[in-house]
Order: C-alpha cells, then sequence, then structure tokens
C-alpha cells in the first residue's frame, strides 16, 4: 500500500527502484538497461533519466512555492560569491568562507533549491569533541599547531552538491599502443561539489556518504541548519562532475588494461544529475581547511600542501637493475660482470620508465579513517567491432598461453650459447662436465640487454595491441573472436626498425654482426675454456 503511494507521487530518484514493482533495480552493463531482479523488468536509461527529469520538474515547482510561506532569508557575500540561506531572525555576521560581511537579497527566478538532502547526524558539540580528540591524540604535530586555536570555529552548514549516476561509454587509448579500446561501464552516488569557496580534495577526502538517508528537502531543514547554496556556474559544475565520473571509473579500467598509463574519454550522455544538500562542519582560514561529515564524522584537514605522488618513480626502475645485476654476479662470480650488467640494465630502465615521468602535485589530505566509497568494483564490459556489429566482450593481455610462451622464449633466446655448446657436447659424446658453463656470460652481456629492448620497444607493445578478445555470448559463455597477433607482430617490428632509421647497410650490419661476433665467441669460450 505505502509502495503504491510513494511511486504514485514519484519516488525521490536516488533511491533507485524499478517502475514496476518498487523494489531495488540494478544496471546490466552488457545489457544496457536497469534491470528489476525481482519483477524481471526492464528500464532504458533514458526512460529512467526521463523520470528523474519529471520528478525534479515537479519539486521545483513545489519548493518555488513553499519559499514563499517559508520564513527564510537569503544573504549572498560580495567577496567569494558565497550564498546561504538562514532562518528568519538568525543573526549574520560575517561570511564562514572568506571573511567578508554578508548582505541579504531576494530570491530570484533562477535561485534552484536541491530537491534532496542527507540530514544530520552528528550533533555540533560531538562534532568538535571528536575533531578534538582526534587532534589530541592521531593528528600530526604541523596539524595540531595549525588546527588546536580553530576548532571552536567548526560551523554547520548544508553544502550544495551534484549526485551523479548512470552509464558511460569510455574511448580508451593506452600509452606506446595506437590500439583505441571503447568499453561500457557505469559510475553510482557519486557527489561534486558545487561550491566555489571549498576544496574539493577536502571535501572528497570526507565521504562516503550513506544514501539510504537520502530524504526530499523542504524549508523545513533550514530551521536546524545553514544552508549554502550553489555558487558555481553550470558550466563549471559539468566540468568538476567529468572529471569525478572519469576518476571513479578509472580503477577498474587501469585494472583491466593493465596499466595506470591510459586516456579515458567518457561520454557522459546519459547521467543523472540530481542536486542535493550534504551535511558537513567546516572551518575555512588562510592555509587551513577542515570538514567533518555530519553524517558519519569523518575528519578531513588540509594544511595546503601539496606532495609530488610520483616521487618514487625510480622505485622500479632501480629495483630491476638491482636484481637483474645481482643474479649476474652470482651467477658468474664476476664483479666486472655483475657491475657492467647492471650499468647497461640501468641505461635502459631509467631511459624506458623516464619517458613519460611527469610530476603529479597533489594536496595532501590528512583524514581520520581511510573509508571510501564501498569497494563496489563495476568491472567495465569490452565492446569489439565485428562484421556482425558492435559485441560484448572480454579482454585479456596475459593469457596463461603467452605468459608461458613468452617466458620460455626469453629464457631460450638468453641460454642459447650453453644450450648449443651442450648439444654439441652430447653430439661428438662427450661430458657435459668438461664445458666451461662460465663463459655464457658472454652471450648474457649482450642478450640480456637485447632482451629488455626488444621487451620494451617490441613485445609489450605487441601484446598490448593485440589483446586476446572473447565475445561475451548471451548465455553468460565465452567464445574467442580475434587473433590480430601474426599481423601486428609484423607492423610492430617494422616499425622497430623504422624508428630508429635502419637503413644503412653497415648499421644493420653493426647490429646484427655484434651479437653475433658474442654469440660465436662464448660458444668456442664454452667449449675450449
Ligand atoms: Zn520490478
Ligand atoms: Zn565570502
Amino acid at each position: 500500500m505505502e509502495k503504491e503511494e510513494l511511486l504514485k507521487q514519484g519516488r525521490n530518484p536516488i533511491h533507485l527502484i524499478c517502475p514496476q514493482c518498487g523494489s531495488a533495480a540494478r544496471y546490466d552493463i552488457a545489457d544496457r538497461v536497469y534491470h528489476c531482479a525481482l519483477c524481471g523488468s526492464d528500464t532504458s536509461p533514458g526512460e529512467q533519466l526521463d523520470k528523474s527529469r519529471q520528478w525534479q520538474k515537479l519539486r521545483q515547482k513545489k519548493l518555488k512555492e513553499d519559499v514563499k510561506l517559508s520564513s527564510t532569508l537569503l544573504y549572498s557575500c560580495p567577496g567569494c560569491g558565497a550564498k546561504v540561506i538562514v532562518r528568519e531572525g538568525e543573526a549574520l555576521g560575517t561570511c564562514s568562507f572568506c571573511g567578508g560581511s554578508l548582505v541579504r537579497r531576494e530570491y530570484m527566478g533562477n535561485d534552484a533549491f536541491p530537491e534532496s538532502v542527507i540530514p544530520f547526524r552528528i550533533s555540533l558539540e560531538d562534532a568538535r569533541e571528536k575533531l578534538k580528540k582526534w587532534n589530541r591524540t592521531k593528528a600530526s604535530l604541523k596539524v595540531k599547531r595549525a588546527l588546536s586555536k580553530h576548532i571552536d570555529d567548526l560551523e554547520a552548514y548544508y553544502l550544495p552538491y551534484q549526485f551523479v549516476r548512470g552509464p558511460i561509454e569510455c574511448s580508451i587509448s593506452r600509452d606506446m599502443s595506437e590500439r583505441t579500446y571503447h568499453c561500457g561501464s557505469y559510475v553510482d552516488e557519486i557527489v561534486v561539489n558545487a561550491s566555489r569557496q571549498l576544496n574539493n580534495e577536502v571535501l572528497d577526502a570526507a565521504e562516503p556518504f550513506d544514501f539510504e538517508e537520502c530524504r526530499d528537502f523542504n524549508f523545513g531543514y533550514v530551521a536546524d541548519h545553514k544552508v549554502k547554496m550553489q555558487d558555481i556556474d553550470d558550466q563549471e559544475l559539468l566540468r568538476r562532475s567529468k572529471e569525478e565520473v572519469t576518476k571513479d571509473c578509472r580503477k577498474p579500467i587501469e585494472k583491466a588494461m593493465h596499466s595506470t598509463g591510459i586516456s579515458i574519454y567518457a561520454d557522459n550522455g546519459e547521467l543523472e544529475r540530481l542536486p542535493l544538500l550534504l551535511p558537513m562542519y567546516v572551518i575555512r582560514k588562510p592555509g587551513l581547511d577542515v570538514a567533518v561529515n555530519g553524517q558519519s564524522g569523518k575528519i578531513a584537514v588540509s594544511l595546503n600542501e601539496t606532495v609530488d605522488v610520483n616521487r618514487f618513480w625510480f622505485v622500479e626502475p632501480l629495483m630491476t637493475m638491482l636484481i637483474l645485476g645481482l643474479i649476474a654476479l652470482f651467477w658468474s662470480k664476476d664483479l666486472e660482470l655483475g657491475l657492467l650488467t647492471m650499468a647497461v640494465v640501468g641505461c635502459i630502465v631509467f631511459t624506458a620508465f623516464g619517458q613519460d615521468r611527469s610530476s603529479h602535485p597533489m594536496l595532501k589530505v590528512y583524514t581520520s579513517d581511510r573509508s571510501g566509497k564501498g569497494e563496489k568494483q563495476i568491472r567495465p564490459v569490452f565492446r569489439e567491432q565485428t562484421e556482425k556489429g558492435t559485441v560484448n566482450a572480454e579482454i585479456s593481455f596475459f593469457p596463461l598461453s603467452r605468459i608461458i610462451f613468452y617466458t620460455i622464449g626469453i629464457i631460450l633466446f638468453n641460454a642459447m650459447s650453453a644450450l648449443l655448446a651442450i648439444f654439441f657436447q652430447w653430439c661428438r659424446d662427450l661430458p657435459i662436465s668438461d664445458l666451461h658453463l662460465l663463459y655464457a656470460g658472454l652471450w648474457l652481456v649482450i642478450s640480456v640487454p637485447m632482451t629488455f629492448i626488444f621487451w620494451i620497444a617490441f613485445l609489450r607493445r605487441d601484446i598490448f595491441d593485440c589483446p586476446v578478445v572473447k565475445q561475451i555470448l548471451p548465455n553468460g559463455k565465452r567464445r574467442r573472436i580475434r587473433d590480430e597477433k601474426g599481423e601486428a607482430n609484423i607492423r610492430s617490428f617494422i616499425d622497430f626498425f623504422r624508428k630508429f632509421e635502419i637503413e644503412e647497410f653497415w648499421v644493420g650490419m653493426l647490429l646484427l654482426g655484434l651479437p653475433t661476433l658474442m654469440f660465436v665467441m662464448s660458444v668456442y669460450l664454452i667449449m675450449t675454456g
């Protein structure tokens, strides 16, 4: 009975429900519909979007009428542009966000009110107590020094946000690869800060919120707490929202692509955007930004310091260099050979890894706990073009067969001189123990760097340009549909030589001759000592 009533009124679209039966609906990326597990009905994203917009329009009309009856006032700050609604009779001195003085003004037709709100669960006293306790026990000395004298300045605000949810279609390109990938994904419960004065990173760090507690907004909420209105223009809001959407879908796509070096272009066409208010306690002072989640009590503090997140880029190449150098050293028990290997490998890996390195300064934010948006990992579904049109697909770069193939190939290549010598010895019926296997190191000096060059410039790229593509059939089974391997192998081989402009005969001979010479010498010395 109650459910039917809710359906008739139109329920707040932040709670995603099936329009037929009112139970929870879930988006299916492969089928591109909202699916209800209870009654089995499907809703297209377009329908869902229409319903959302209709509901918003109705609420907006009602709120415009209500504001005339509500005993609330609107203040704005000429300094920073903040717009704040308070109940009549509340004394408002200075702007909490810039310290300027506030001016009262009339509501205007374009003052859109948010349609939804998550109410405060924690009182101001409790929030201050929480902050004090955290500052006393957990905060670093730097934070303590900055925060201690300002804790009493903590103020409660309903802050303006935009809730974003819906399906997205992404185009992805990967560094060092020419192939473009397409995939469908889904974002949910993204909230975008719609304030100009408040720091995005700090507010982000004070998330998440529990949207189960989301309610329809009415002016009764202003009686308890001040309400800050959106004060950035829609274009800026759209930009911020696109940024957050891309950030949100990035992790699962990075995982599927086996790389962080990817660029994503997300089509935001069918996303639902719903303005809402979130409960937050804030302090804003020069060099200090504090946000305390009014629902969960999570604390986020910034002292406006930045750190370079990419500052440990050298760890990977350094480890590679040391490990390979030590292997060479232990294997040959020859210090010079070990150092030489280390130097050669070092030159290659540092050049390779240092290439696309750029510094990424990020604001340092201290938080009371690490809880983030629930780890509902949404796996992207790849879309691949076939003769029969676009199909849903699963893409993998490192199937077992490939790993085995490449591992064996690399081992064989590097052990080639020793293996050949053993083979000759075996043919001549002489004991293997007579061989001087230490001289295999002579070939390794050149084969290890060659392996690296091939891996970095050729094989690695080859792998990512030619994924194993499996179509996802409607019954859930997978069918392999493509193998571009042969073609791309040739293509990247040609590219490799073109890149170094190896056209002149003698350069080619040198590149081919030196390894050959080392190889022959290595085999000879292993056999004769
Ligand atoms: Zn249903
Ligand atoms: Zn201001």
